[in-house]
């Protein structure tokens, strides 16, 4: 975790808060960030405030495993996903600025029929919604990842889900492009600066108290993922989500063996080599609710005992760092995006552990609907709150699990 950028990333000093703001953006994580550059960008709305209770992106922007795919299940999830797929690849050259993007491929192991079948029914959806993905057998994965293990206790691997666009970025670079970017075009962005409470007024919001003091708005953006549903109670109403830590680690750099991302539901455990030579383990969220950092003992033994399996000469290798984040997870595993029983104040949370790949896209689409004063972007239509109360889930548990 970095909370020092580079000395391109010009991001004014702090100043003080104005009294009015057309929008306040509450969270300064990545997705926070790019709704006020594309406010800025595409809208001519820049005065507009991000309000960060702690740094520049040191919430879960800076601590996930950076994973980028748009292999979902569902049409909904596919369509939205590929179109942010499509806005990182471009990213580095609108920042004039490095974010890292290296495109890898991502490798997901099937090790029961069951799952082989449904991984056809994700290859075919994503075809049809114009992802780049295909179902390969073991001969085809022996060739794409010669290190693999692909007979783990007593799981072999039967297929492969191979998925072309899947990518990875530097998550820290990512933020630092959309604040300076956003930041160029008159956004200010205040750190150390905490959302206290909520002032509505007749259903409708008109500011926020910080720690700072009392700020109007003529809107509001709440993008606090993990506190998501802390935040939304100050607003007045329940969201449906429960916030989980989710672990990761990283070992010492050793030589390059592996490009591909690789992941297995069955191992609860996905892999991937960073171009310093790091090799990351991620798994599944911690199985209960907590808001809470901290790393665990069970996580990392069971984490690395499942990583080890996939690829046993790491045996060796040393172990460097582990750390958490807060996430906010929904039923469906699905976003939530768009408008909230407050007039005026938008949602953008539920990003659990899928929450990164989305950044562009979701930054894009919530700056549209915000700058239509609360249209909802078809793109997005599908995610918003009320979709609970209709009984309209987006089911992407299978495509989301130990993937992220
Ligand atoms: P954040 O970056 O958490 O930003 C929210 C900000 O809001 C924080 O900086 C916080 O300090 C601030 N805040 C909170 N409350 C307040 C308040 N009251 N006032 C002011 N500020 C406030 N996603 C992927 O797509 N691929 C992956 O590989 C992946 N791996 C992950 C691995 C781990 C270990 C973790 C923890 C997450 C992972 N994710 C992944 C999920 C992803 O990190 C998140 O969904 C995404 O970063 C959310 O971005 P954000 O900007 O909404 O949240």
């Amino acid at each position: 975790l970095s909370s020092e950028y580079p000395a391109e990333v010009d991001i004014p000093a702090p100043r003080e808060l104005k009294k009015h703001y057309d929008v306040v953006i509450i969270g300064g994580g990545g997705h926070g960030l790019a709704i006020a550059y594309y406010l800025a960008k595409y809208h001519g709305i820049t005065n507009v405030a991000v309000l960060e209770k702690g740094y520049l992106a040191g919430g879960n922007t800076a601590r996930n495993t950076a994973v980028i795919r748009s292999n979902y299940l569902t049409s909904e999830g596919v369509r939205f996903y590929s179109e942010s797929v499509k806005l990182f690849q471009n990213l580095s050259n609108e920042f004039d600025f490095n974010i890292m993007y290296s495109e890898r491929g991502q490798l997901t192991l099937a090790h029961t029929d069951s799952t082989v079948r449904a991984f056809r029914q994700r290859a075919e959806v994503n075809k049809h919604f114009g992802g780049r993905t295909e179902m390969i057998d073991r001969q085809q994965i022996k060739e794409l990842v010669p290190t693999l293990n692909l007979d783990p206790g007593n799981l072999p691997v039967l297929a492969g889900l191979w998925h072309i666009d899947g990518a990875t970025a530097r998550h820290d670079a990512v933020a630092w492009g959309y604040a300076k970017e956003a930041a160029k075009r008159g956004v200010e962005i205040h750190q150390m600066t905490e959302v206290e409470d909520l002032v509505i007024a007749e259903g409708r919001i008109t500011a926020v108290k910080t720690n700072r003091g009392t700020v109007g708005c003529g809107c509001a953006v709440q993008a606090v993922a993990g506190h998501s549903s802390l935040l939304a109670q100050k607003a007045g109403f329940r969201l449906p989500v429960v916030s989980y830590p989710l672990q990761a680690m990283v070992t010492q750099p050793v030589k390059p063996f592996l490009d591909p991302l690789v992941s297995s539901s069955a191992l609860h455990c996905y892999v991937q080599q960073t171009s310093r030579g790091e090799v990351v383990f991620g798994g599944g969220s911690d199985p209960y609710p907590l808001y809470n950092t901290r790393s665990t003992l069970d996580l990392k033994e069971s984490l690395i005992a499942h990583g080890i399996e996939m690829f046993p000469f790491l045996a060796k290798a040393r172990l460097m760092r582990q750390w958490a984040g807060i996430t906010d997870m929904t039923p469906d595993y699905s976003p939530i995006m768009g408008a909230s029983p407050v007039k005026n104040y938008y949602l953008d949370a539920g990003w659990g552990t899928w929450g990164f790949k989305a950044t562009p896209i979701c930054g894009k689409t919530m700056a549209e609907l915000v700058a239509s004063g609360g249209k909802t972007p078809e793109l997005i239509a599908p995610f918003q709150l009320e979709r609970f109360a209709r009984f309209q889930q987006v089911n992407e548990m299978g495509a989301t699990a130990a993937s992220h």
